[in-house]
């Protein structure tokens, strides 16, 4: 990461915290590595870019439900699921400050150093030689690697590796009051099996056909090693996930058609798309038939945001073995090459896997900029504006009386109450009305209503346009529908 980079992030992460976005997990006792809390701000635009997703998914596709699984599963979900045996990353220590990191992680950070000296080519070259030995499993072609390269510990500043092993990234817990008698259960390290588990019963109550998803949001758990990155990488954080179900043989043709159908609705939020791409994946799970990654250019380089998976019928296979229970479908459809019907099948899974910690850091390091005003006078002056999409904002207005008195304050509180069933609104009279304009600025606020002697005269208002930074005057009485337009 380059100085400037580094000193971007740096200032979104105090952004955030200063405007109540986000907080240390337990603050006050020095906080608790990779986890945090979401303030005022933080917790309405997370639950915004929750329900765009939910939205997207379950109210604007007939054929995709919903459902709301425990954290706590069956132990032997994981076991068939691959979690307990496979659910690990090859980590490397370094032995004089005994700091333990992800092997690719490591290797990525140096090709990210190269590519900032203008060594694109060399970091490059890296890289895809990486992904050739992580494809091999070759820990010892990796290890080489890294010493071939002379990659440092960030630490102790020394090329002092051990060998490369592999460390689950599940945490553990027991059930029960009694330890002895307890069974070891998991904190879900994904939100997809309690999907799967539930397949049967959410196709036969929802009385779903094939192909159709399932939708679900929710925390997940991973032990993570680097956990550095402010919300990109948590060790608790939540997802949002849909499982489609399709015909066996129809995989390919859906995975095509989620991959863009993603990427549109990233575009959706009017993001620029050039600061997106996708990184199709060499190295396979060993059930995987495709899989990518939508990646975006955050302050710490392009990273990835949300994967695509075509899954195959791996995991519902694997639950059908370990709970002897049934996890085929019947198709009535005719298929034509055969004049019958497809019958009973376990169907194909094509996946969309984003994570919302993710994408909220997307949302605020794409919105955060520091800008400079001219102003008329021919002097400047500089607010820090964040441009959030209307949709997903925290407040969507702010109702502003210029006075405390003269009857401003009521008329501001009558078109409070007329708004405020529809959206989020904030009410402010404190302070001259330049000095709360730039507080909404700060947090995105995308319309701000002065209320002023005028608009006892003529029932207008003026409004400001955060991104613009214009004024009109307005009807009164129009207010709510512009909003309501902009933010729908
Ligand atoms: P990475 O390579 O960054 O560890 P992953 O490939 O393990 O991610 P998936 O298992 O595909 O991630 O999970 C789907 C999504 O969940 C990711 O695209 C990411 O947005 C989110 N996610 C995964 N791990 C974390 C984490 N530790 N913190 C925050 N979000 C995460």
């Amino acid at each position: 990461m380059s100085t400037q980079q580094d000193n971007n992030f740096q200032a979104i992460i105090s952004h955030a915290k200063e405007y109540g976005f986000v907080f240390q997990s337990s603050e006050i006792y020095d906080g608790l590595s990779a986890v945090y809390d979401y303030g005022p701000n933080g917790s309405e635009l997370k639950k915004n870019i929750r329900d765009y997703w939910w939205k997207s998914m379950t109210q604007l596709h007939e054929n995709i439900v919903g459902i709301d699984a425990a954290i706590f599963m069956h132990p032997t979900t994981w076991k068939a699921s691959g979690h307990v045996d496979n659910f690990s990353d090859p980590m490397i220590d370094n032995k004089d400050s005994k700091k333990r990191y992800r092997v690719d992680h490591l290797i990525e950070g140096f090709a990210d150093e190269l590519e900032t000296k203008g060594e694109e080519q060399k970091a490059r070259e890296i890289l895809q030689h990486m992904d050739a030995l992580l494809a091999k499993d070759d820990y010892a072609g990796l290890k080489k690697l890294i010493e071939d390269n002379k990659i440092k510990c960030a630490v102790s500043g020394t090329c002092n590796w051990t060998d490369i092993r592999q460390f689950n990234l599940m945490f553990d817990t027991k059930l029960g009051s009694v330890t002895d008698e307890a069974d070891t259960i998991y904190l879900r390290p994904e939100t997809a099996q309690g999907i799967f588990v539930n397949f049967l019963n959410v196709q036969k109550t929802a009385r779903m056909k094939i192909p159709f998803g399932i939708a679900q949001t929710g925390k997940a758990f991973r032990n993570e090693i680097v956990a550095r990155q402010f919300i990109f990488r948590m060790r608790e954080f939540e997802q949002m996930e849909m499982q489609f179900f399709v015909r066996p043989g129809t995989e390919g043709d859906w995975y095509k058609y989620w991959k863009e159908a993603r990427l549109q609705w990233h575009l959706s939020l009017g993001i620029d798309p050039s600061k997106y791409r996708y990184h199709d994946h060499i190295k396979l799970a060993h059930y995987a038939k495709e899989a990518c990654d939508i990646e975006f250019e955050f302050p710490i380089g392009f990273k990835e945001v949300e994967g695509i998976h075509s899954r195959s019928d791996f995991d519902l296979t694997q639950h059908q073995v370990y709970s002897k229970k049934k996890m085929q479908y019947f198709d009535a459809d005719i298929d034509e090459a055969t004049g019958k019907p497809y019958g009973n099948y376990i169907p194909y899974v094509v996946e969309t896997s984003i994570g919302l910690d993710r994408m909220f850091l997307l949302i605020l390091s794409n919105a955060y900029h520091e800008e400079t005003i001219n102003k008329e006078d021919g002097t400047t002056d500089s607010r820090v504006v964040l441009h959030i999409p209307e949709k997903i904002a925290p407040n969507k207005l702010a109702i502003l009386p210029l006075t405390k008195k003269d009857g401003l304050p009521e008329i501001a509180r009558e078109l409070m109450n007329e708004c405020k069933p529809y959206f989020k609104c904030f009410y402010e009279e404190k302070d001259a009305i330049g000095k709360r304009y730039r507080r909404q600025d700060a947090i995105g606020t995308p319309f701000c209503v002065t209320i002023d002697h005028q608009t006892k005269e003529d029932n207008t208002v003026t409004i400001r346009y955060r991104d613009s930074m214009l004024q009109e005057r307005i009807l009164l009485s129009k207010v709510k529908d512009l909003v309501l337009e902009a933010v729908m």
